[in-house]
Parts: structure tokens; sequence; C-alpha cells
């Protein structure tokens, strides 16, 4: 009897990575392999890695390297790099780390069975990089092998056809594709039958979606098929971009009672000479005319931003206006990034002229801000009571349980018991700038 293969997966980055992780461990497991956390008992050793920082990839790239080790110990074992990186880096991750044997883009993950089975048979090395020949796995078909047993990532777009200046996402992940509605429906239904009660649909630009669909469907349109898909009981969806959150999109928030008010629209920065020269699109105006817009339309919505300090040319007066934006819309959460040039993207040829320490002092002035806003916001839920859905054991307090409210608020409470999965009723007592805390009444 053949022994059951294992395979191990570090993954690095966003939901979209993790999300690939899953469906890689998923697709594996139809060629018999067991996922395992113990990295001297794999065949097979993919690390799922991300470039949005310099430094990301060179985490990943230098963990890869530790490897030489175990492949020198087994030579049978197989070492891959995949994701963002092995896109950005190609031949060139060879070179670092000859004990690796297999290169493998986000465009192509479909191919790694495939290109393991070749490399067994052949002991040679194996390069998938994005061409026009997709090979995606498909979440319809493959199930994912998922971190929860009842929250599900659904890959709705991969790729981006935007161009900020600063972000590598476009060079790595491709064009920006969009997963049909029928297939997506289909994994959305499966995901349900196998207990899964909330869904985050995944793109870059999650409300460009439909782009190039026939018949035309907007991410609106998407949304009210997925309503109707029975045991699901929460949509969200992720990231959204200005220039693409349109009506039908605040209608489908407004009209539809599991699609969860709360959307994550980054905006950078509240400056539009910063916001020219990162080539977003949009204006600090039309941010914050869309951001009334979805107040105004859906009532309690929440939104969540994320900001770039130190950009290029960034000055002091730039740096205010974001400060007022951010003062402006009191964001439920958002999170704040230090520029680093990113080698391959067009901002790397801009001065990076702002210097380190005022970089972290606009990190921490605007990091303030929102803890401040953040922990007004949240007081005023004390006395609400509040429905979420339970992840399990506060990673504070293990006599605790917690989870999340509708709008992606943590909320912690006293449980005798682990009721993970569960939509239970909370009355909040108190709070911090980061979480809720109450009372269990019910569910
Ligand atoms: S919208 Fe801009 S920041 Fe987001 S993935 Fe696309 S290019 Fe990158």
């Amino acid at each position: 009897m053949t022994a059951i293969r294992k395979i191990w997966i570090e993954t690095y980055g966003c939901q979209m990575n993790v999300l690939d992780s899953e469906l890689i461990a998923g697709r594996m497991k139809r060629d018999g392999y067991e996922l395992t956390t113990d990295r001297e008992a794999a065949d097979v050793l993919l690390f799922n890695t991300c470039s949005v920082r310099k430094h990301a990839e060179e985490r990943a790239i230098s963990n890869a390297g530790t490897l030489k080790y175990l492949r020198r110990r087994r030579p049978d074992a197989i070492v891959g790099i995949v994701g963002c990186a092995a896109q950005n880096l190609k031949e060139e991750i060879f070179e670092r780390l000859p004990h690796v044997q297999l290169v493998v883009g986000p465009r192509k993950v479909g191919a790694i069975p495939r290109l393991i089975e070749e490399i067994r048979a052949t002991g040679q090395r194996r390069v998938a990089l994005e061409d026009f020949d997709d090979e995606f796995i498909d979440g319809a078909e493959t199930l994912a092998r998922r971190e929860s047993p009842f929250k599900a990532y659904i890959k709705a777009i991969e790729g981006c056809d935007l161009s900020c200046a600063f972000c590598i996402v476009p060079a790595t992940r491709g064009r920006e594709t969009s997963r049909p509605p029928d297939v997506i429906a289909d994994e959305v239904r499966r995901a349900a039958a196998e207990g899964v009660v909330e869904v985050t649909l995944l793109g870059q630009t999650i409300d460009s979606y439909g782009k190039g669909l026939k018949p035309a469907i907007d991410l609106g349109g998407l949304l009210r098929r997925l309503h109707g898909v029975e045991g699901i009981r929460r949509i969200r969806f992720i990231t959204s971009h200005p220039s693409f959150m349109r009506e039908p999109i605040i209608d489908a928030l407004r009209d539809l009672p599991k699609v969860c008010k709360y959307v994550h629209m980054p905006a950078q920065s509240g400056s539009d000479a910063v916001l020219r020269r990162m080539r977003r699109g949009y204006t600090a105006d039309r941010y914050l005319r869309l951001v009334d817009r979805l107040r105004e339309r859906v009532p309690g919505v929440e939104i969540a931003s994320d900001f770039i300090v130190g950009f290029p040319g960034e000055t002091v007066e730039d740096f205010e206006r974001t400060l007022a934006l951010a003062e402006r819309v009191r964001f439920q959460n958002a999170y704040v990034f230090q520029y680093s040039p990113r080698p391959g993207t067009d901002a790397a040829a801009m001065a990076d002229d702002v210097p380190a320490e005022e970089k972290g002092r606009r990190n921490q002035v605007l990091l303030d801000l929102q803890e401040r806003v953040s922990g007004e916001k949240n007081s005023k839920r004390v006395g609400q009571r509040i429905e979420i859905l339970v992840e399990g054991p506060s990673k504070t307090n293990p006599r605790r349980q917690a989870g999340r409210s509708d709008t992606n608020q943590i909320v912690h409470f006293e449980a005798a018991c682990d009721v993970r999965g569960r939509f239970v009723t909370v009355d909040i007592t108190s709070s911090t700038p980061l979480a809720l805390y109450g009372t269990w009444v019910g569910s």
C-alpha cells in the first residue's frame, strides 16, 4: 500500500493567498496528499508568497533558504515557491535558492500537482508563470481545505487592471479576470452544504466585478444572486475601490440583509497631489462624497481604510489633508503603512524623499487619531445588543469567546463552552478602541 504523502504550506500576505493555499491543499488531497504542519514529515513543502512589500518577499525567501538542510537529508522532498514572489522573481529564485525545484505564479497554481509529478519522474526543476493560459484551481470543483469550517473566502476576481504607482499586484497577479457568477454560486452552495455560514468575496477591486462577462452582471447583481443561497447568513466583500463603488452595489448593501454593512475602501491619502502621483484615480473630495452617499443610503454602514504615509513628495500639508480626511470620515478602522520603495513599481523611480523618522512620526500621528476615533465609536456601542458570529476562544482570555459583528467589530464575551460557528447575541457592557465586551444573552 503506497504511503500517504504529506504536503506542508506556509502562507504569507493577503486573504487571496490564504484562499489559494486552501485550494492548493484541497487539490493535492485529491492526489492523495495530507496537509501537515510538520516540515520534517512533508514530501512537498510550499511557500505561498507575498510581494506587496520588499521585506515580505525577503522574509519568505529567507525562510525557504533554511530548507536546504532538509533537502540534503531528504533529497526526495520537493520544495516550491508559489504566489506573488514566484511571479515577481521568476527563475532568479533558482539562483538564490538552488534547493528549490518548483516556481509557480498565482495564475498557474492549478499546474502544481502535474508539475510535482513531473519533478518526481524527471528530477528536473519546473516553472509555471503567467502566460495566456490561466491554470487556476476552481473552488467550485475543488474542496478548499479551509482554516475555518464555517467561514469561506470565495475568489470573485483574480488580478487587477489598475496601476497604482506603489503597487506590484498587477505585475504579480496579472490582468483582472472575473469568474462567472454561476461558478461562484455553485462554490457558495457547495460551501453552505459543508456548514459554511459566512462567505467573503475576494477581489483586488471587488466592485469592478463583472468586467467582460456576458451576460452583463456587476457586484450588485452577484450579491443578489448569492443572497438566495440557503444556509449562508452573511456575505462580505473585499477590497473596494472608490472608482468602482456604484449605485447597484450601494443598493445591494441597503436592500440585502445578509450583506454585511461593512466596506473596506482604501483612501490611501487625503491629498489630491499625492493621490495623483499614486495614480489612484480619484480625489479626496470624490472619496468624501462617496462616503456620504454610502452613509445616506445604507444606515449604520461602517467603513475601513488603508493609508500610505510618506509617499514620495508628500509634504506636511499633504499629510495634514490625510489627517483631515480621516477625522472627517471617522473610519471603523484603518491600516496605516509607511511608504517603502517597491522595485518593479513606477513609484520606485520617484525620489523617496520623506525621511524615515518623519515617516515614523506621520505613521504614529495617524494611528493615534484612528485609535481615538475607534475608541469613541466603540464606546457608543455600550448598551447596545449585537449579534455576532463566534470565531472561537478569545486570544486574550481563554475564559472568553470572541467573534465579529456584521460591521466587523471584534466582540468578547464570557462563555462556559465553545460556541464557535454559532450566531449569538451579546449585550455590550464595555469597550476599548480595539474591541467590545459584553454578556451573552441568547442565540
Ligand atoms: S487597485 Fe491599486 S493598490 Fe489595489 S491591487 Fe490594484 S494596483 Fe494594487
